[in-house]
């Protein structure tokens, strides 16, 4: 399936809750979500009682939208979750909380996913000191997360970092400084590190059929 190129906010109707898909309009009484609790589309009405199928689906969506991971890629994802020991969904989320443009997201660097994986791929972000512009490499634990050093790097987080109501860093991450921004990977997340409201056993009764 291609590219999503639609209004981001019928995502978040879609699946009833926040995303998280355009920065600080998200915390504002601009989001779509505040205003409109409805899923998107004509018929809201007449849908009638979501199947087992539908509820497993909705959780697989909610999760590839928020990480902004598209299915193919969504797949391998859960094909090593299911690979590696352990409880599979919560291995599958922790998986996905790895990735570069989460941790940029998370450290406050970006205001929103979609941003921090075009920082990532604009050559802005590095780690422990060398370029990658890979939004989904997985970060490992000890690794450092800085900005180039250059004057239009550095403005474009700053903004970011300064903004009001910047939210905490999670417990598997650390701001060592704003200015310079960097970052640290304390260890690596766990289940209990997830703040997405979903149910990851439902993904994996879906996908493991
Ligand atoms: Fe979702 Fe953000 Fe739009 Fe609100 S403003 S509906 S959280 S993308």
């Amino acid at each position: 399936m291609g590219r999503y190129t639609g209004p981001v906010c019928r995502l978040c109707r879609r699946e009833g809750i926040k995303l998280y898909l355009k920065g600080t309009r998200c915390d504002s009484p601009k989001c779509a979500i505040e205003r409109r609790q409805t899923v998107p589309g004509m018929h809201q009405t007449r849908r009638g009682k979501a199947s087992e199928y539908a509820k497993r689906l909705r959780e697989k969506q909610k999760v590839k939208r928020y990480y902004g991971v598209y299915e193919r890629q969504f797949r391998k994802y859960y094909a090593e979750a299911n690979r590696l020991p352990g409880n599979t969904g919560e291995r599958l989320m922790a998986l996905l909380e790895r990735r570069l443009d989460n941790v940029v997201t998370r450290l406050g660097f970006a205001i929103s996913r979609p941003q921090a994986r075009q920082l990532i791929s604009h050559g802005h972000i590095l780690v422990n000191g060398r370029k990658l512009d890979i939004p989904s490499y997985l970060v490992r634990a000890g690794e450092s997360i800085t900005l180039k050093d250059r004057e239009h790097s550095r403005r474009v987080t700053s903004d970011n970092l300064h903004q009001e109501n910047l939210p905490a860093v999670p417990d598997w991450l650390e701001r060592i400084s704003e200015d310079p921004p960097e970052g640290r990977v304390s260890r690596l997340p766990s289940a209990q590190d997830i703040s997405l409201p979903v149910q990851p056993q439902l993904i994996v009764e879906l996908l493991s059929r």
